[in-house]
């Protein structure tokens, strides 16, 4: 699943520029700074096409990426920009609760924590999304290689007393290191399970 090229594809803004859901995908969503970019770009062995979804102009958009011929790789970037107009950001959650309550070829979104941080208002927020459009989520925390191990037990515990108020969430948690690696194979193999 992951041998094949990764490119960016298009950035959707309505549901009517969305693909064809002819492949299954998944999605990515986590606050700003999260390690969303180093995430994919570490699942996918490619340096700078997340990127894409961090240009300015891209960040309301649902921007998805081809992963070889049978995947699609689906980057939510607009949640957390919180400093965005009323107006922008109420369209954005529009758009992103149409796509996440009818995208029949949705498997799976991955909401990304940072390590360090645990589960926030704007991580509960898109936990209650993903629970009402009935999309199954699992929590993948990232940069694990900046906690020591006491220090992430402690966020394990919050992270799990958080997911476990969220019907549409999968109990296991993901740990990785976009930078040493740690985590990616096994995140790579849930994909190819789905
Ligand atoms: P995004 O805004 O969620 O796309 O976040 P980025 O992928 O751009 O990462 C934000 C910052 O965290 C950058 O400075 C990255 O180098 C750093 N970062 C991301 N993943 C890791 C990781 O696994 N380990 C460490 N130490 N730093 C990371």
């Amino acid at each position: 699943l992951f041998a094949g090229e990764t490119e960016f594809l298009k950035g959707v803004v309505a549901m009517s520029g969305l693909p064809g859901a002819d492949r299954m995908e998944v999605c990515f969503a986590g606050r700003s700074n999260v390690g969303k970019s180093s995430l994919i770009n570490a699942l996918t062995g490619t340096k700078g096409i997340a990127r894409a979804s961090n240009t300015p102009g891209r960040t309301q958009e649902i921007n998805f990426f081809t992963q070889g011929p049978e995947l699609y790789l689906v980057d939510l970037p607009g949640y957390g920009y919180a400093n965005a107009p009323l107006a922008v950001v109420e369209k954005w959650q529009k758009l992103l609760k149409q796509y996440l309550s009818g995208r029949q070829n949705l498997r799976r979104a991955f909401v990304l924590i940072d390590s360090r941080h645990g589960v926030k208002k704007v991580d509960e927020d898109i936990m209650k999304l993903l629970d009402s459009s009935a999309v199954t989520f699992q929590c993948v925390m990232t940069k694990a290689d900046k906690v020591k191990e006491k220090d992430r037990a402690k966020v394990l515990e919050q992270v799990r007393g958080a997911l476990a108020k969220h019907p549409a969430a999968y109990p296991e948690i993901v740990l990785t290191s976009s930078e040493k690696g740690d985590g990616i194979p096994t995140l790579r193999s849930i994909i190819a399970s789905l």
